[in-house]
């Protein structure tokens, strides 16, 4: 049973709590990877569903997909929405399925929309598969590609390997020189954080790696299931060790200090902006309403991908674009709490000072097995430290007092 049942969408919707329209669009086009990461919480995770799903999306899925996404952006006058070509790794399909589908959705947003409306499309791939011909055809299509590592060395991507336990960097090497020859598509680099790993040299080998943009991730965890460098425990809201905002904490420092940043690092620019009080676009930190979902290679309607890190099923919602347009989504109980922003938050987090900024952290990294999702982050202590010092820095830049 999904841990947020309790929720009664239209009592909330009589409240004045409003659904906000889907504007990303998470389109898997193939569920399997050719990679074996021994962090992944796809393949290594609790949620097994991949195993039932077929490993390559089908036309059919693909058109009714784009008629779904189209009637969407129609209803709610959308005037951007966002195309994520995700897997498994997509590019196991070849770029030819995900320049298709792309433009089976520009086409059908052409025709359905009254006004105009952007179609926004980006692929995220381990880089293995980057030939010069994958790189063109994506790069001609206006489709803009993201790019997942540990590091930009061997050493540091040593937990990626394939299933022979092969390193993948070689390869992901060589279609990183492939992406570099297209800047026009290259849109960065997301690491997920590995404490073993120094975080200068994760830092500095990526930026040598020329991205224009990279974001530093907390490994997909929660209360029942810990990262590495936190002990098991019960929900504690503030204090504890802090070893990933120890990591955090250099690299920002030294970014933060570059008289012209080399890159724009996301959850730190999330932070200043929230800060500041700018709207945060991530899930990681901040309280905006979330609003991506995901379409899996057999037409299931889903929830993000973070949330397979919690439990068996948890991103499902029973759903799925032959059937159930996205509308219908957006009363899933397990949606409409991602868009409840303060009032989905513990007791704890609402009292917190620095909520505004953190929002509880990511949604998945709240779960406790058996009591869902309403407590603190699991990176609570990290979230906190990290926000604290990137405030003081910013106030000592901006010469305020602190
Ligand atoms: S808002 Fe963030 S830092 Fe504050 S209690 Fe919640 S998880 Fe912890």
């Amino acid at each position: 049973m999904w841990p947020h049942q309790e929720l009664d969408v239209p009592e909330l919707r009589r409240d004045g709590q409003r659904a906000v329209p889907f504007h990303q669009f998470v389109l898997k086009v193939h569920s399997r990877c050719n990679l074996a990461c021994t962090y992944c919480y796809v393949y290594e995770g609790p949620d097994t569903s991949w195993r039932d799903r077929p490993a390559r999306v089908s036309d059919a899925v693909m058109a009714r997909t784009a008629r779904r996404v189209a009637e969407h952006a129609a209803a709610h006058e959308l005037p951007v929405v966002h195309v994520n070509l995700h897997g498994g790794e997509p590019l196991l399909a070849g770029p030819a399925p995900l320049v298709d589908y792309v433009t089976r959705v520009r086409q059908a947003v052409a025709a359905a929309c009254g006004h105009p409306c952007q179609v926004r499309a980006t692929v995220q791939t381990n880089a293995t598969l980057l030939s010069e011909r994958t790189v063109s055809e994506l790069a001609a299509a206006g489709i803009g590609i993201g790019v997942s590592l540990d590091g930009g060395t061997a050493g540091l991507n040593r937990r990626r390997a394939d299933r022979r336990g092969r390193p993948a960097w070689p390869a992901a090497r060589r279609g990183l020189a492939e992406l570099a020859r297209h800047p026009e598509a290259y849109l960065g680099i997301l690491c997920v954080i590995d404490l073993e790993a120094d975080p200068i040299d994760v830092y500095d080998s990526l930026t040598g790696l020329g991205p224009p943009a990279m974001d530093l991730l907390l490994p997909h965890a929660n209360w029942s299931a810990p990262p590495p460098g936190k002990p098991l425990g019960a929900p504690a809201a503030r204090g504890g060790p802090t070893p990933y905002a120890d990591w955090l904490i250099p690299v920002f420092d030294r970014w933060f200090a570059a008289e012209h940043m080399p890159v724009r690092v996301r959850l730190f620019t999330e932070i200043i902006g929230l800060l500041l009080g700018v709207e945060s676009a991530t899930e990681s930190v901040g309280t905006s309403p979330v609003a991506a979902v995901v379409v899996d290679t057999d037409g299931a309607i889903e929830q993000v991908d973070s949330l397979k890190s919690a439990y068996e099923g948890a991103p499902a919602t029973g759903l799925d674009v032959f059937r159930n347009a996205f509308d219908e989504a957006l009363e899933h109980p397990g949606v409409a709490a991602r868009q409840l922003g303060m009032a989905a938050l513990s007791d704890a987090c609402r009292a917190c000072p620095v909520v505004r900024v953190c929002g509880g952290g990511n949604y998945a990294h709240r779960y406790l097995a058996g009591a869902g999702f309403r407590h603190p982050s699991v990176y609570c202590a990290d979230l906190e430290r990290l926000i604290r010092h990137i405030a003081l820095r910013v106030r000592a830049a901006a010469d305020l007092p602190s």
